[in-house]
């Protein structure tokens, strides 16, 4: 089994220690210099052989039968202290000692021939005894110094494992060791602690601190590797782990987790290395999103300068909507509505835009949902469209599209778009909003910003310009048609009576000629009467040119009295029967006679009234005609019936405006300003001025009045409808 490194505790002298170390004798040393140095062994071997003399001289008398027995004591120390040489020595000098000192006859080196034999039998004893000591004392030297290496091998180790976990504490990776199946922490240095948040990391398992590898639960990926003993091996991995304080915290780490074997090489835990790249991979998302910025914003640049293209290349702003969205798709969005105002004041969608060919049975559904300003305030275009402000909506979920829908159906239909995120601005010039220009992502799974929303800004604004340029240009082309017309019917009607009266001015000059002293009064009168007719007619012409300057330039006057509308009504009723007369209608007043009187300009009163009989009378087709008053207690009310030709639905909206006529200029006369006038002084009296009517059956005109007007009104401000 191989040591855990957990148990690699550092084996370091103390502080103190380390400062004495080199003042204190080293006994040992002095020990091995005493064995193995020559002074050292003989002079052990010299000092134990006096020491057996003296005790051998001291016990005599004791042991006189045991002359060698100290001697033995001596020669064995001397052979296992000093070795041979020594031993040899003391060997020597105790068969001399012994013969000098204790064999008879004592004190002479004189030998007996029985004491040859214990001598020798001595010499050979002491020659034994050495050999054995010599070979203990190598045996036990040899074991020493095994004990030795093993001890120097056991302090390198030790120095090893202190070097090795002191790298691995201080290294600049998170590094951990786990251990067993359940991935229980063996080991974890400084950085994986302080990662965790955690000093007390040790015995618990690793998963109760790193929950998520990548997508993966932490638990999984160590499981797999403890099981398959396959390492695993990421880079820039995402590692969402539990911090002390229960806070959870996602970093980016380059992982290796590595799995460990026992003696018999089956997979026993698990090594971690980790090392926190967050700061590099924030770095470089943040190159990332920088760069993709810079071309999104280059690209941008690019979109914009083909749109100003495509809007200065068309006057024909439906055309040139509809070439925008497919502009914006698929450079800049997936899908792309473009929602116009209408005169009616309801928007049409005029075009839906996608990416992908295969979405187009899709967006033929969505071309038939419209704005609901009155009924879907929810729907982001129509909120758009009422705050007047862009909306971005970064990312919709399919709740959302749920909630904003204007039905079931549309919700089923902008689901099947993918909708994602999305953008939604105005169309806005000079505080006139010309319709809404959406645009979406969807398949692309882009996530608009800021910063696309100041594009579609932009982008709007140049359109809504180029829609306001291209209305203004339409309206100018059309004043001129209107004038250059104006001018040729003005002129056919302005030279329609003065034919008549210049014809009847030379039967009247012809006339008074040929009866210089007898003038024929009926004739006369006759012609006169045309004349007047004709002169009554072109006069009128100019009145109505003139009060159409003069409600242009806001100069025209009211001059308010009292007056009763009814006996208005019956003096120019009764003015006009002729006139009718003539066309074979007749002239018939219904109501007014209990005297309505009311705050008003009696001529420009008169004027409103003469225009509509006029009407009915021009356009009456010969039919009765009839005027009813009725009377409010605020209020009056003047309606004109005919019966004659009638007006076609299509033109009723415009008809009280400037110039504005539903007949043709061949069959019926007229400057087409009548009701523009008529309007006009109607709302300058506070009232208002409709019709109602059906082609071929007749028309209703009706006049309301208030009997009192009090708030001037500037007339120049009055719009056509
Ligand atoms: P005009 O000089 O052409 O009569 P008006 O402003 O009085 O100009 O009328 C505008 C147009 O309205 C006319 O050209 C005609 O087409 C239509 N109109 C006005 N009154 C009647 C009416 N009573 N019946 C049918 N059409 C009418």
């Amino acid at each position: 089994m191989p040591t855990p490194v957990s148990h690699l505790e550092p084996t370091r002298p103390s502080g103190a220690m380390r400062a004495l170390a080199p003042l204190s004798p080293d006994p040992r040393k002095a020990w091995s210099w005493l064995q193995r140095s020559w002074l050292g062994r003989y002079g052990v071997a010299l000092l134990f052989f006096c020491f057996a003399l003296l005790l051998q001289l001291e016990l005599w008398p004791l042991m006189s039968n045991s002359p060698f027995l100290f001697f033995y004591g001596a020669v064995m120390v001397a052979g296992w202290w000093g070795g041979w040489g020594p031993s040899l020595l003391v060997t020597t000098l105790s068969l001399v000692a012994v013969d000098h000192y204790f064999l008879p006859p004592r004190l002479t080196l004189q030998m007996r021939s029985a004491d040859v034999l214990a001598l020798g039998i001595f010499a050979l004893l002491a020659i034994f005894i050495t050999k054995l000591n010599v070979s203990l004392s190598r045996a036990l030297e040899e074991r020493a110094s095994l004990l030795e290496r093993e001890h120097q091998a056991r302090a390198a180790s030790e120095a090893a494992r202190t070097r090795l976990h002191t790298i691995f504490m201080q290294a600049p990776a998170q590094i951990f060791f786990l251990r067993g199946a359940a991935h229980d922490f063996d080991f974890s240095n400084a950085r994986n602690s302080s990662m965790l948040k955690s000093r007390d990391t040790l015995g618990k398992p690793f998963q109760s601190g790193v929950v998520k590898v990548g997508e993966e639960d932490a638990r999984d990926v160590l499981d797999r590797v403890y099981t398959t003993g396959e390492p695993f091996v990421s880079g820039a991995v995402p590692l969402r782990f539990l911090q002390a304080d229960g806070m959870e915290k996602e970093t980016f780490h380059n992982l290796v987790y590595q799995p460990t074997r026992d003696a018999q090489g089956q997979v026993d835990g698990i090594a971690g290395f980790g090392f926190d790249v967050t700061d590099l991979v924030h770095a470089r998302q943040r190159a990332e999103a920088l760069a993709t910025e810079l071309r999104q914003a280059e690209f941008r640049t690019r979109v914009l300068a083909e749109v100003s293209t495509v809007l200065a290349s068309s006057l024909d702003y439906e055309g040139t909507m509809r070439n925008l969205a497919r502009l914006v798709v698929p450079a800049l969005a997936d899908w792309c509505f473009v929602d116009l105002a209408q005169p009616d004041g309801t928007f049409h969608r005029l075009e839906v835009a996608h990416a992908r060919p295969e979405d187009a049975p899709v967006a033929a559904e969505v071309l038939h949902f419209n704005l609901m300003p009155e009924g879907n305030p929810r729907h982001p275009p129509t909120a758009a469209l009422l705050r007047g402000e862009a909306i971005l909506l970064e990312e919709m979920t399919p709740a959302h599209i749920k909630r904003s829908a204007h039905n079931e159906n549309h919700a089923r239909v902008m689901l099947a778009t993918g909708l994602r995120s999305f953008i939604a601005v105005p169309l806005v010039v000079r505080g006139h909003t010309m319709g809404v220009f959406s645009f979406f992502t969807s398949f692309s799974n882009r996530r608009y910003t800021q910063a696309d929303l100041a594009f579609g800004l932009e982008l709007a604004y140049r359109a809504a310009l180029s829609m306001e340029n291209a209305r203004l240009y339409r309206e100018a082309q059309e004043a001129i048609r209107l004038r250059d017309e104006f001018l040729s019917i003005a002129s056919h009607e302005l030279k329609t009576p003065l034919t008549p009266l210049s014809l009847k001015l030379q039967a009247l000059s012809r006339e008074l000629e040929r009866h210089p002293d007898n003038i024929p009064y009926a004739l006369v009168k006759g012609y006169v009467d045309t004349g007047a007719r004709q002169v009554k007619k072109l006069a009128e012409l100019v009145g109505d040119l003139l009060d159409v300057s003069r409600i242009a330039a806001g100069r025209l006057a009211l001059e308010l009295e009292d007056v009763d509308l009814g006996a208005l009504i019956h003096e120019v009723a009764s003015r006009y029967e002729a006139h009718a007369a003539r066309s074979g209608s007749s002239l018939q007043v219904e109501g007014g006679e209990a005297g309505l009187v009311g705050r008003w300009d009696r001529l420009r009163l008169e004027q409103v009234v003469t225009n509509l009989i006029d009407n009915a009378v021009k356009y009456g087709a010969g039919k009765p005609i009839v005027l009813s008053l009725e009377q409010g207690p605020s209020r009056a009310r003047l309606k004109v019936r005919d019966q004659g030709i009638g007006i076609a639905p299509e033109h009723l909206p415009r008809l009280f405006g400037r110039f504005e006529r539903a007949v043709s200029e061949r069959h019926y006369g007229g400057l087409g300003l009548g009701l523009y006038i008529t309007r006009t002084l109607v709302e300058a009296m506070g009232g208002r001025v409709r019709v109602e009517s059906e082609q071929g059956r007749g028309s209703i005109f009706t006049v309301d009045l208030p009997r009192e007007r009090v708030v001037p009104v500037d007339v120049s401000a009055s719009q056509p409808q």
